[in-house]
Protein backbone atom coordinates (compact mmCIF):
# COMPACT_ATOMS: atom_id res chain seq x y z
CA UNK A 1 0.00 0.00 0.00
CA UNK A 2 1.42 3.36 -0.67
CA UNK A 3 1.63 5.88 1.38
CA UNK A 4 2.54 10.08 1.31
CA UNK A 5 4.91 11.68 3.86
CA UNK A 6 2.47 14.45 5.39
CA UNK A 7 4.69 15.73 7.61
CA UNK A 8 8.53 14.86 8.84
CA UNK A 9 9.45 15.23 12.67
CA UNK A 10 13.25 15.49 13.65
CA UNK A 11 13.73 13.28 17.24
CA UNK A 12 16.93 13.81 18.28
CA UNK A 13 19.98 13.62 16.67
CA UNK A 14 19.44 10.74 14.57
CA UNK A 15 16.23 9.45 14.76
CA UNK A 16 12.86 10.71 12.32
CA UNK A 17 9.27 10.35 12.63
CA UNK A 18 7.45 10.00 8.65
CA UNK A 19 4.28 10.85 9.26
CA UNK A 20 2.06 9.12 6.28
CA UNK A 21 -1.26 9.46 5.37
CA UNK A 22 -2.25 6.83 2.49
CA UNK A 23 -2.60 7.34 -0.91
CA UNK A 24 -6.01 5.96 -1.24
CA UNK A 25 -8.55 5.44 1.73
CA UNK A 26 -7.73 5.07 5.38
CA UNK A 27 -4.88 3.69 7.14
CA UNK A 28 -4.41 -0.15 7.70
CA UNK A 29 -6.37 -1.42 10.86
CA UNK A 30 -3.83 -1.98 13.43
CA UNK A 31 -3.12 -2.71 16.79
CA UNK A 32 -0.71 -1.08 19.40
CA UNK A 33 2.63 -2.23 19.11
CA UNK A 34 2.44 -3.83 15.47
CA UNK A 35 4.84 -3.33 13.14
CA UNK A 36 4.80 -2.60 9.45
CA UNK A 37 7.06 -3.61 6.45
CA UNK A 38 8.61 -0.70 4.37
CA UNK A 39 9.99 -1.95 0.71
CA UNK A 40 11.93 0.56 -1.32
CA UNK A 41 14.68 0.33 -4.50
CA UNK A 42 18.18 0.85 -3.55
CA UNK A 43 21.27 1.97 -5.64
CA UNK A 44 23.63 -0.42 -3.98
CA UNK A 45 26.40 0.15 -6.22
CA UNK A 46 25.51 -0.26 -9.71
CA UNK A 47 22.47 -2.39 -8.98
CA UNK A 48 19.05 -1.69 -7.27
CA UNK A 49 18.18 -3.69 -4.69
CA UNK A 50 15.09 -3.91 -3.64
CA UNK A 51 15.31 -3.97 0.14
CA UNK A 52 12.29 -5.03 2.83
CA UNK A 53 12.48 -3.76 6.67
CA UNK A 54 10.25 -3.90 9.68
CA UNK A 55 9.19 -0.17 11.45
CA UNK A 56 7.14 -0.37 15.34
CA UNK A 57 4.12 1.89 14.33
CA UNK A 58 4.63 4.57 16.67
CA UNK A 59 1.47 6.45 16.56
CA UNK A 60 -2.18 5.47 17.87
CA UNK A 61 -4.16 3.43 15.69
CA UNK A 62 -6.62 6.36 16.91
CA UNK A 63 -4.74 8.84 14.62
CA UNK A 64 -5.85 9.07 11.10
CA UNK A 65 -2.24 9.18 9.96
CA UNK A 66 0.40 6.56 10.98
CA UNK A 67 3.89 7.99 12.01
CA UNK A 68 6.94 5.49 11.80
CA UNK A 69 10.04 6.71 13.59
CA UNK A 70 13.32 5.70 12.04
CA UNK A 71 16.75 5.69 13.42
CA UNK A 72 20.04 6.16 11.11
CA UNK A 73 22.11 3.67 11.59
CA UNK A 74 26.04 3.96 9.85
CA UNK A 75 26.17 2.34 6.62
CA UNK A 76 22.70 0.71 6.95
CA UNK A 77 20.61 1.01 3.16
CA UNK A 78 16.92 1.57 4.60
CA UNK A 79 17.79 4.11 7.62
CA UNK A 80 19.77 5.88 4.97
CA UNK A 81 17.38 5.94 2.43
CA UNK A 82 14.79 7.32 4.17
CA UNK A 83 16.99 10.24 5.37
CA UNK A 84 16.86 11.36 2.18
CA UNK A 85 13.25 11.91 1.47
CA UNK A 86 11.14 14.53 1.40
CA UNK A 87 7.64 15.58 2.06
CA UNK A 88 4.99 14.76 -0.63
CA UNK A 89 7.51 11.65 -1.66
CA UNK A 90 6.01 8.02 -1.18
CA UNK A 91 6.43 5.35 0.83
CA UNK A 92 5.24 1.34 0.37
CA UNK A 93 4.18 0.00 3.50
CA UNK A 94 2.76 -4.10 3.83
CA UNK A 95 1.14 -5.09 6.81
CA UNK A 96 0.47 -4.95 10.19
CA UNK A 97 2.63 -7.98 11.53
CA UNK A 98 3.76 -8.68 15.30
CA UNK A 99 2.19 -10.21 18.22
CA UNK A 100 3.80 -7.91 20.56
CA UNK A 101 0.34 -5.92 21.76
CA UNK A 102 -1.17 -4.14 24.48
CA UNK A 103 -4.30 -5.32 25.49
CA UNK A 104 -7.03 -3.38 27.52
CA UNK A 105 -7.44 -6.34 30.11
CA UNK A 106 -4.20 -5.43 31.03
CA UNK A 107 -4.55 -2.90 34.25
CA UNK A 108 -0.68 -2.52 34.85
CA UNK A 109 2.09 -2.17 32.76
CA UNK A 110 5.79 -2.14 32.57
CA UNK A 111 7.43 -1.08 29.33
CA UNK A 112 11.28 -1.35 28.76
CA UNK A 113 13.05 -0.20 25.80
CA UNK A 114 16.41 -0.11 24.64
CA UNK A 115 17.23 2.72 22.48
CA UNK A 116 14.65 2.39 19.64
CA UNK A 117 12.58 0.10 21.16
CA UNK A 118 10.56 2.45 22.78
CA UNK A 119 9.07 3.44 19.03
CA UNK A 120 6.08 0.81 19.47
CA UNK A 121 5.43 2.03 23.62
CA UNK A 122 4.80 5.54 22.00
CA UNK A 123 2.20 3.58 20.28
CA UNK A 124 1.11 2.21 23.34
CA UNK A 125 1.19 5.11 25.45
CA UNK A 126 -0.73 7.22 23.11
CA UNK A 127 -3.42 4.69 22.66
CA UNK A 128 -4.20 4.45 26.20
CA UNK A 129 -4.31 8.14 26.66
CA UNK A 130 -6.70 8.49 23.71
CA UNK A 131 -8.89 5.49 24.76
CA UNK A 132 -8.63 6.85 28.29
CA UNK A 133 -7.99 3.88 30.07
CA UNK A 134 -7.03 3.46 33.09
CA UNK A 135 -4.13 1.32 32.83
CA UNK A 136 -1.17 2.09 35.14
CA UNK A 137 1.99 2.49 32.57
CA UNK A 138 5.45 2.67 33.96
CA UNK A 139 8.12 3.53 30.93
CA UNK A 140 12.12 3.22 31.00
CA UNK A 141 14.13 3.51 28.51
CA UNK A 142 18.01 3.41 28.36
CA UNK A 143 19.54 5.72 25.71
CA UNK A 144 23.18 6.26 24.72
CA UNK A 145 22.91 9.72 25.34
CA UNK A 146 20.32 12.81 25.60
CA UNK A 147 21.12 13.32 21.98
CA UNK A 148 19.08 10.45 20.88
CA UNK A 149 16.48 10.46 22.90
CA UNK A 150 13.24 10.65 21.33
CA UNK A 151 9.81 11.82 22.36
CA UNK A 152 10.69 12.99 25.62
CA UNK A 153 9.09 16.11 26.12
CA UNK A 154 5.79 14.61 24.83
CA UNK A 155 6.27 11.83 27.70
CA UNK A 156 7.11 14.25 30.48
CA UNK A 157 4.27 16.02 29.66
CA UNK A 158 2.47 13.26 30.06
CA UNK A 159 4.04 12.17 33.16
CA UNK A 160 2.94 15.80 34.60
CA UNK A 161 -0.64 15.38 33.34
CA UNK A 162 -0.97 12.12 34.89
CA UNK A 163 -0.86 10.31 37.77
CA UNK A 164 -1.02 6.80 36.30
CA UNK A 165 2.08 7.09 33.89
CA UNK A 166 6.09 6.93 35.27
CA UNK A 167 9.08 7.65 33.13
CA UNK A 168 12.39 6.75 33.66
CA UNK A 169 15.49 7.02 31.53
CA UNK A 170 19.24 6.02 32.04
CA UNK A 171 22.06 6.99 29.65
CA UNK A 172 25.13 4.50 28.88
CA UNK A 173 26.95 7.20 27.81
CA UNK A 174 27.30 9.95 29.97
CA UNK A 175 29.28 10.66 32.88
CA UNK A 176 26.19 12.27 35.21
CA UNK A 177 22.64 11.86 34.60
CA UNK A 178 21.33 15.23 36.20
CA UNK A 179 17.91 15.33 34.84
CA UNK A 180 17.26 11.72 36.08
CA UNK A 181 19.66 10.35 38.04
CA UNK A 182 20.37 7.02 36.46
CA UNK A 183 23.17 6.52 34.36
CA UNK A 184 25.08 3.30 32.62
CA UNK A 185 23.18 -0.19 31.83
CA UNK A 186 19.55 -1.17 33.21
CA UNK A 187 20.61 -3.98 36.20
CA UNK A 188 18.87 -4.89 39.14
CA UNK A 189 19.59 -1.86 41.48
CA UNK A 190 18.34 -0.17 39.10
CA UNK A 191 14.79 -1.14 37.91
CA UNK A 192 14.33 -2.45 41.49
CA UNK A 193 14.72 1.60 42.35
CA UNK A 194 12.12 1.96 39.16
CA UNK A 195 9.61 -0.89 39.80
CA UNK A 196 7.71 -1.21 43.34
CA UNK A 197 6.07 -4.29 42.64
CA UNK A 198 7.41 -6.74 40.26
CA UNK A 199 4.42 -9.78 39.76
CA UNK A 200 1.37 -7.69 39.08
CA UNK A 201 2.52 -5.78 36.00
CA UNK A 202 2.34 -6.97 32.60
CA UNK A 203 6.17 -6.46 31.21
CA UNK A 204 7.31 -5.51 27.07
CA UNK A 205 10.56 -4.89 26.76
CA UNK A 206 12.01 -3.95 23.40
CA UNK A 207 15.48 -3.49 21.73
CA UNK A 208 18.55 -5.44 21.06
CA UNK A 209 18.43 -8.97 21.59
CA UNK A 210 21.30 -8.88 24.03
CA UNK A 211 19.37 -6.16 26.04
CA UNK A 212 16.03 -7.92 25.89
CA UNK A 213 17.58 -11.12 27.01
CA UNK A 214 19.40 -9.32 29.90
CA UNK A 215 15.78 -7.44 31.39
CA UNK A 216 13.83 -10.56 31.21
CA UNK A 217 16.53 -12.47 33.23
CA UNK A 218 16.46 -9.36 35.52
CA UNK A 219 12.49 -9.73 35.57
CA UNK A 220 12.33 -13.15 36.11
CA UNK A 221 14.53 -13.25 38.98
CA UNK A 222 13.02 -10.57 40.96
CA UNK A 223 9.29 -12.43 40.49
CA UNK A 224 8.07 -11.53 37.44
CA UNK A 225 5.46 -13.69 35.82
CA UNK A 226 6.64 -15.38 32.86
CA UNK A 227 3.52 -15.95 30.95
CA UNK A 228 3.35 -11.94 31.51
CA UNK A 229 6.43 -11.01 29.74
CA UNK A 230 6.25 -10.07 25.96
CA UNK A 231 9.49 -8.75 24.32
CA UNK A 232 10.44 -7.92 21.11
CA UNK A 233 14.34 -8.09 19.26
CA UNK A 234 15.78 -6.08 16.84
C1 LIG B 1 9.86 -5.84 14.57
C2 LIG B 1 10.88 -4.77 14.30
C3 LIG B 1 10.54 -3.45 14.48
C4 LIG B 1 11.47 -2.43 14.22
N1 LIG B 1 11.13 -1.13 14.43
C5 LIG B 1 12.02 -0.15 14.21
C6 LIG B 1 11.66 1.22 14.43
O1 LIG B 1 10.54 1.55 14.83
N2 LIG B 1 12.61 2.17 14.19
C7 LIG B 1 13.87 1.85 13.74
O2 LIG B 1 14.67 2.76 13.53
N3 LIG B 1 14.23 0.55 13.52
C8 LIG B 1 13.34 -0.44 13.72
N4 LIG B 1 13.69 -1.74 13.48
C9 LIG B 1 15.01 -2.02 12.87
C10 LIG B 1 14.88 -1.93 11.31
O3 LIG B 1 14.06 -2.99 10.84
C11 LIG B 1 16.22 -2.02 10.59
O4 LIG B 1 16.89 -3.18 11.02
C12 LIG B 1 17.11 -0.80 10.81
O5 LIG B 1 16.47 0.38 10.35
C13 LIG B 1 18.43 -0.97 10.03
O6 LIG B 1 18.14 -1.19 8.67
P1 LIG B 1 19.09 -0.65 7.52
O7 LIG B 1 18.59 -1.18 6.21
O8 LIG B 1 19.28 0.83 7.63
O9 LIG B 1 20.47 -1.29 7.90
P2 LIG B 1 21.16 -2.60 7.25
O10 LIG B 1 21.55 -2.32 5.85
O11 LIG B 1 20.27 -3.76 7.49
O12 LIG B 1 22.43 -2.68 8.16
C14 LIG B 1 22.30 -2.81 9.59
C15 LIG B 1 23.67 -2.72 10.23
O13 LIG B 1 24.44 -3.82 9.81
C16 LIG B 1 25.63 -3.35 9.23
N5 LIG B 1 25.88 -4.18 8.06
C17 LIG B 1 25.08 -4.34 6.99
N6 LIG B 1 25.65 -5.18 6.11
C18 LIG B 1 26.82 -5.56 6.66
C19 LIG B 1 27.86 -6.42 6.25
N7 LIG B 1 27.80 -7.08 5.10
N8 LIG B 1 28.91 -6.58 7.09
C20 LIG B 1 28.97 -5.94 8.27
N9 LIG B 1 28.03 -5.11 8.71
C21 LIG B 1 26.98 -4.93 7.91
C22 LIG B 1 25.42 -1.91 8.81
O14 LIG B 1 26.61 -1.18 8.87
C23 LIG B 1 24.44 -1.45 9.84
O15 LIG B 1 25.09 -0.93 10.96
C24 LIG B 1 12.77 -2.77 13.75
C25 LIG B 1 13.10 -4.11 13.57
C26 LIG B 1 12.19 -5.10 13.84
C27 LIG B 1 12.58 -6.53 13.64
Amino acid sequence: MEYKIKELIQEGKTTRTFRLVPLEGKIINFKPGQFVMLTAEIKVEKDNKLVKRAYSISSSPQETYMDLTIRKVPKGLMSNYVMELKKGDIMNIEGPYGRFIFEKKMKEIVLIAGGFGVMPFRCMVNYIRDKKLNTKITLIVSERHPNDTVFREEFEKLKTKSKNFNYFITYTRVEKNPEYGFVGRLDKKKLSKMIKDFKTPYYFSCGSLGFIKSVKDILLKQGANKEKIEVEGY
